[in-house]
């Protein structure tokens, strides 16, 4: 059975007070309010991993996530963090190809096959993202791009491989935007992300890959979202700064 998995991503958010705040409410919230089988992972910036992982790492639900890394291994790369160095502090999530440092970063679909790779080897869960833009959709053609972003990225590796990955579809035009994909937009997308992932794989394989929705996802709309046979949790930004925002959206997952 596919793993229902609802994510915080922090990005460049939180002094270090607010992180130790934040991570602590959160944990303290989830182990008192929440009895699903549902995981949640935290991903804070770098600098916070540590002090936000002392409370995220003796909770067995949660679990302390990274917002990104190098695809190298080590060496000569100012200012980069290696999946060596986040596993040394705890990370066993990290997240990939996010639109915005696609977008800023330049990061482009044969760079996120390499930092798949370098994940995978160093025994990390990648949350693989992808997702349209709103000139995309308008076109009509954002299956079709979404389904290449996975063939670029992900289809080089063994089945058995793929099956550790994570995939969180979030178009663009819903994130940070307050507007959100209908659950019906998302649900037809998850479902031809897993139908091309079946055309590789077969039907098995797909079946065991947790796709998260992530987009302007709110108390007032997860549980709907949550409620569609392809969406498996949620990516969550802006709504993972507020601890009750965000562990209202983990108990409409149960
Ligand atoms: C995100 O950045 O991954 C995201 C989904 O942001 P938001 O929830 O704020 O739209």
């Amino acid at each position: 059975m596919r793993k229902k998995i609802i994510a915080g991503n922090w990005k460049m958010n939180t002094t270090r007070e607010q992180a130790e705040i934040l991570g602590s409410e959160v944990v303290n919230m989830v182990a008192d309010e929440v009895n699903s089988d549902a995981l949640v992972v935290i991903a804070p910036p770098f600098v916070h991993l540590s002090l936000v992982g002392k409370h995220v790492l003796p909770h067995p639900n949660v679990y302390l996530g990274a917002q990104n890394c190098s695809q190298h291994e080590k060496g000569a790369y100012t200012g980069e963090i290696s999946v060596e160095i986040l596993q040394s502090v705890g990370v066993e999530y990290i997240i990939l190809g996010h639109s915005e440092r696609r977008e800023h970063a330049g990061e482009t679909n044969e760079v996120l096959a390499a930092k798949v790779d370098s994940v995978i080897a160093g025994e990390i869960t990648p949350i693989f993202c992808c997702g349209e833009s709103l000139e995309v959709r308008e076109a009509g053609t954002e299956i079709d791009f979404v389904s290449k972003q996975l063939t670029e990225s992900l289809f080089h590796l063994s089945a058995e491989d793929l099956k550790k990955v994570v995939i969180a579809y979030e178009p663009i035009w819903a994130i940070g935007t307050g507007k959100t994909a209908s659950s019906q937009q998302a649900q037809d997308m998850h479902a031809a992300l897993r139908a091309h992932l079946a055309g590789k794989y077969g039907q098995d394989v797909a079946n065991e890959i947790s796709i998260l929705y992530g987009g302007s996802v709110k108390p007032a709309n997860a549980e709907e979202l949550f409620g569609q046979p392809d969406v498996d949790g949620g990516l969550v930004g802006g709504a993972s700064l507020k601890s009750r925002d965000f562990v209202d959206i983990v108990k409409s997952m149960a």
